[in-house]
């Protein structure tokens, strides 16, 4: 029998990307079955989980200093500590000998060990950070969703690309699908519970291949969209170099497939994407927008940048930048350059100094901020679908809600229009968002 955890209160800390959310939706709902409740917050809680992101130094050091508030915390009152996600599993027992206050470290794939490994940790400091080959299913029934009405539905996990900077392949291990059976059963549970919209995650979702089938992301696509309820789908992350036409037929083909991509390009240079050891160039990148976007002809893009990559010289970037002027995307995730531990990149010299790292930020974000705000100015008088998300952060008692290209839009509306779709007739724009009326 596994371990019961009744009368426990838990609380989970996020940092990171989806797929962080969604395993702390995994963690939470694992820990629920054994029997514990969730905590508001750090202070009313027996078990703190921090569910970490190791891609960037900067997240690694957010971690080090909350940990710092929790240990100071406990010694108001005893609570059990545990680290959890990408920094788990990359720093595994020197994590647990650099912060004594930690008394677990477990890494994604071991979550449903999770209430055994509580109950050991009460006795003395754990850590497992094991990968195993196959995928490891945590039903929807161990799933405690944020946001039903827009549910994560992991389909793959893990890496094999070993981009220079990147370290996933060490934190998330090689690429593993899960069965394309698995996600059409998660599929019909969310539906089940109020869902209208699913995102299909995983690091590289482009390289699915169902593992009874062969079956590829196409046609993992055109079996969700097959599901009665699902109104609509994204997949997110794509990598440029596995993004087959066939990928690009469904999506043209299916309306319920959303017309906006997460497409990583990270250099504008095909100099830095060679050393990045990305897979494609810059000719090929834009090759491949242009091909979705003669397909998809209302697509929206966002992308991710890394400035001040080892050798990256003034025309590189420029080059980058000029390739934001040529895609316009709706919105870029940029960053300085960070050596993250066990990548190619970190054994080699972090030679571009950081205050060219901070200017070459600061005029990238200027540049897109101008950019988009011209791109969304271009959506004002328009009549959106807009799928509710609650109240609005901007306040005001107005709500908040995404298109389906995911552009974020403020608006009024005479009610709560959380987890459903209305339309929003758009009256006005900034640089990062819509607002507007309800109409409909
Ligand atoms: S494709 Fe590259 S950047 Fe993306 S997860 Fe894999 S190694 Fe990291």
């Amino acid at each position: 029998m596994s371990a019961r955890l009744d009368g426990l209160k838990v609380f989970v800390r996020t940092f990171g990307c989806q797929m962080n959310e969604n395993d702390s939706e995994h963690i939470v709902g694992v820990l629920a079955a054994a029997g514990a409740a969730p905590a508001g917050g750090p202070e009313d809680a027996d078990i703190v989980i921090v569910n970490t992101c190791a891609v960037r130094q900067k997240s690694e050091e957010k971690l080090y200093s909350y940990l710092g508030r929790l240990a100071r915390l406990r010694r108001k009152r005893p609570f059990l500590i545990g680290v959890a996600g990408c920094v788990a599993q990359v720093r595994g027992a020197d994590l647990a000998a650099r912060v004594p206050a930690v008394d677990l470290v477990i890494g994604p794939d071991n979550y449903l060990d999770l209430p055994e490994i509580i109950g050991r940790a009460a006795e003395a400091p754990v850590v497992r950070t094991d990968f195993g080959r196959d995928w490891r299913e945590i039903g929807p029934e161990a799933t405690a969703r944020v946001t039903p009405a827009s549910a994560f539905i992991p389909v793959m996990e893990g890496c094999d690309n070993f981009c220079a900077y990147c370290i996933v392949p060490y934190s998330r291990g090689r690429e593993k699908f899960r069965p394309l059976g698995n996600v059409l059963a998660e599929v019909r549970s969310a539906v089940a519970a109020g869902g209208v919209e699913v995102q299909l995650l995983g690091q590289n979702v482009n390289s699915y291949r169902d593992p009874g089938s062969g079956l590829g992301l196409a046609g993992l696509l055109e079996a969700v969209a097959a599901v009665p309820g699902v109104e609509w789908i994204r997949f997110i992350t794509s990598h440029p170099k596995n993004f087959g036409d066939d990928i690009i037929r469904v999506m043209a083909a299916c309306p319920k497939i959303c017309p906006a991509l997460h497409l990583p390009v990270q250099s504008g240079s095909s100099r830095v994407l060679a050393r990045m050891n990305r897979g494609y160039d810059r000719e090929a990148y834009l090759a491949l927008v242009g091909r979705l976007r003669r397909a998809v002809p209302d697509l929206l893009l966002m992308t991710d940048i890394i400035v001040g990559f080892p050798g990256e010289t003034e025309e590189d970037f420029e080059a980058t930048c000029g390739l934001l002027r040529e895609v316009g995307y709706a919105g870029v995730f940029s960053f300085r350059y960070s050596p993250r531990p066990l990548t190619a990149a970190a054994a080699g010299p972090d030679d571009v100094p950081l205050e060219v790292k901070r200017r070459r930020l600061i005029a990238l974000q200027s540049l897109q901020r101008s950019l988009q705000t011209g791109l969304l100015r271009s959506f004002v008088g328009r009549e959106l679908r807009v799928l509710g998300s609650g109240p609005s952060p901007r306040g005001g008692g107005r709500f908040a809600g995404r298109t389906a290209g995911n552009l974020v839009v403020n608006f009024e509306a005479p009610a709560d229009p959380s987890g459903r779709f209305v339309t929003v007739r758009v009256g006005g724009s900034g640089p990062y968002s819509l607002h507007g009326r309800a109409v409909g």
